[in-house]
């Protein structure tokens, strides 16, 4: 090999290492977006919360919770399916933006299955239906009646238009043959705090936001979405138990990306949320708020979000629930 051959090919190499080292800079190198698609007070927030502190101790980069909300959380779903997939921008995916929102909205701008990548699901969590200590029942069979006595009398408020208590809540009145107006907010955050003041006499939310004000009396449990009854809450009937099997599905709270996002980045994320949620402590403080840890495998997180998608594309087809 002469001398300009030999030098050529230790630039090349040279050249290769240097691309490669560069290449191979572990995620992440700068703070992580955890795109919330509800406001503050809501469990989607709730369960972001929780996670980042210790999901910014795995990766050795800040995850910093931000709050987009609006539209039943399409506002905040959208953006993350508009990112670059570089494992920047993630969002927390929820039942509402990836099932609910999209079964019954005919104009979600983004597709649920093919516009992001799943990561992991963190946690299932049972909704609860609760009135205002003012509301005339505190009971289910009183509920009922109640609504049945006075159709034009309540309204009932949610998440936001969409969203899983949306639903469940329209599919409720379907089967039980109710009347009841909706009330959308830009999450349960708001719509709690309504509840709370009397200005809504009803909520439909996840366990996890409602249950402290549950515990000091300032809404009352009538039924729950829970595949039992909720070991916190043991004298409320699931709707299971009530004859209402289809509305008792649960919410659940996981992290996604934009689709694309490279497969090491998705394993990387997977497994600190994964080690995350080992800590007996996490683990406790998403548990205590009724949630149940999940913590699965990008795969089984998507399919799940497939047949979450098509069961609810059939609730919607099925009772013919509508947007309005
Ligand atoms: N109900 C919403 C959901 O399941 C969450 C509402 C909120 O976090 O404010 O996705």
């Amino acid at each position: 090999m002469n001398r300009l051959s030999f030098l050529k090919l230790c630039t090349l190499s040279l050249c290769a290492a240097g691309a490669s080292a560069l290449y191979a800079q572990p995620y992440p190198t700068k703070p992580v977006r955890l795109v919330v698609p509800f406001s503050p007070g809501g469990t989607t927030d709730i369960v972001a919360r929780v996670i980042s502190a210790p999901l910014s101790k795995e990766l050795g980069q800040s995850v910093v919770v931000e709050n987009k909300a609006g539209a039943g959380g399409v506002l905040g779903a959208a953006e993350i399916a508009r990112a670059n997939p570089d494992g920047y921008a993630l969002g927390v995916a929820t039942v509402s933006t990836t099932a609910t929102n999209p079964a019954i909205n005919p104009k979600i701008p983004y597709d649920p299955l093919k516009d992001f990548t799943p990561i992991v699901n963190i946690a299932a969590t049972p909704n609860v239906l609760a009135v205002h200590p003012s509301f005339p029942a505190k009971n289910y069979q009183a509920f009922i009646a109640e609504l049945k006595k006075n159709p034009t009398r309540y309204s009932y408020g949610t998440a936001g238009t969409g969203s899983i208590g949306h639903l469940q809540m329209e599919l409720f009145k379907s089967l039980a043959h109710l009347s009841i107006m909706h009330v959308p907010y830009k999450g349960s955050g708001p719509a709690l705090n309504d509840a709370v003041a009397g200005q809504v006499g009803v909520v439909f939310d996840n366990l996890p936001s409602a249950l402290p004000f549950i515990k000091d009396g300032r809404l009352i449990p009538i039924v729950v979405s829970a595949p039992e009854r909720v070991a916190q809450l043991p004298n409320v009937p699931t709707f299971k138990e009530v004859g209402l099997e289809p509305a008792n599905r649960m919410a659940f709270y996981g992290v996604y990306g934009p689709k694309g996002l490279p497969q090491a980045v998705v394993e990387r994320i997977n497994l600190a949320v994964r080690k995350s949620l080992q800590d007996p402590g996490v683990r406790s403080r998403i548990e205590a708020t009724g949630s149940m840890v999940v913590a699965n495998t990008p795969e089984q997180f998507r399919q799940q979000i497939v047949q979450e998608y098509d069961i609810y594309k059939r609730t919607v087809a099925v009772q013919k629930l509508t947007l309005d």
